[in-house]
């Protein structure tokens, strides 16, 4: 797996108190860019939460500096190798919560979280049949990979997912309840919700998908599809034993791994298309979409009003054939 490529992505969160989170912020920031790194790092009063790219050298720097500050001291790095940065630029961003959630009642992960598993012991637990598992991540994560059978939430944002819970409470009662999520952060919240609402038995991956798919004797099993990333790659892989695709094209239904972005500026939903399709059906997802006045497909290949109206018919034509 180690294949010595010249640059490395970042990814690391640690709740512990963060005095003046702006001039933190402010701070940080400079000391990213002298270094050469790009990324996006959030501060708040709870801590901090950022991926960041840069090379062997520049990562390597950061990480010794930051585990020289004693509140950073224990903060654990999830490495990946690269052949570039993965980012464009370096935001340092002061925030509210690390994790958006907006609990009446904030819980604080460092006092009441869920049980910390293993990846071999999130592996073993999944299997056990009286087991529930529970992705805490949005619906475009789930849909491009997640693990075999676990549940996908009904919901467009993560503050969503403990109304989600709390009306969906009958499926879950008297089961063990696993979560996980891209590399623990939302799960440590999450994962202390649960236990607060009165869930007996919970347990969260530690380290996340991230640090599951990097475990030596676990090689990502039971992982379908890809795992969704903030930053330039998009995906990247988890699963080292086999590949089984989950994502489906928006528009045909065929497998599919290629993630674009809807050409509507004002939907910009993610969705799932395979190249072909893409052209075919101007990056849109839904006719209202296609015919948006500052659809981007459109401004992109300078179409004309009468080119537009073709492709429009021909897709008109397919749909009246398929019917
Ligand atoms: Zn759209």
């Amino acid at each position: 797996m180690e294949t010595n490529k010249p640059y490395r992505v970042l990814l690391y969160y640690m709740y512990v108190p963060i005095e003046d989170p702006e001039e933190f912020a402010a701070e940080h920031l400079a000391f990213c860019k002298e270094l050469g790194l790009k990324g996006r790092i959030l501060v708040a009063a709870e801590g901090i939460n950022g991926t960041v790219s840069g090379t062997v050298e520049q990562t390597e720097q950061y990480m010794k500096k930051m585990n020289e500050d004693p509140r950073f001291a224990e903060m654990v790095f999830k490495i990946d190798e690269a052949d570039g940065h993965a980012f464009k630029k370096m935001h340092v961003r002061p925030r509210k919560e690390l994790v958006t959630l907006r609990l009446e009642d904030d819980i604080n992960p460092n006092e009441l979280t869920g049980k910390y598993l293993s990846p071999k012991e999130f592996y073993q637990a999944m299997q056990d049949p009286n087991t529930v598992v529970i992705d805490a991540r949005n619906d475009y994560e789930y849909d491009l990979g997640h693990f075999k059978g676990a549940v996908r939430p009904d919901i467009k944002a993560f503050r969503e997912l403990p109304n989600w819970i709390r009306e969906n409470k009958e499926n879950f009662e008297g089961k063990k309840v696993l979560t996980y999520c891209t590399g623990g952060i939302r799960c440590e919240k999450f994962s202390g919700w649960l236990v607060k609402e009165g869930f007996e038995d919970v347990g969260q991956l530690h380290g996340g998908i991230v640090t599951y798919g990097k475990d030596p004797e676990v090689k990502g099993q039971l992982w379908d599809g890809q795992l969704y990333v903030f930053d330039e790659r998009i995906s990247v892989p988890v699963n080292r034993v086999e590949h089984v695709i989950v994502g489906r094209d928006h528009f045909t239904g065929e497998p599919c791994e290629r993630y674009v972005n809807c050409a509507n500026p004002e939907c910009n939903d993610k969705i799932l298309c395979s190249e072909e399709n893409e052209h075919k059906y101007m990056r849109s997802c839904s006719h209202e979409c296609r015919v948006h006045p500052r659809n981007r497909y459109v401004v992109e290949h300078g179409l004309t009003d009468e080119q537009v109206a073709e492709r429009l018919s021909k897709l008109e034509e397919a749909s009246e054939a398929v019917n």
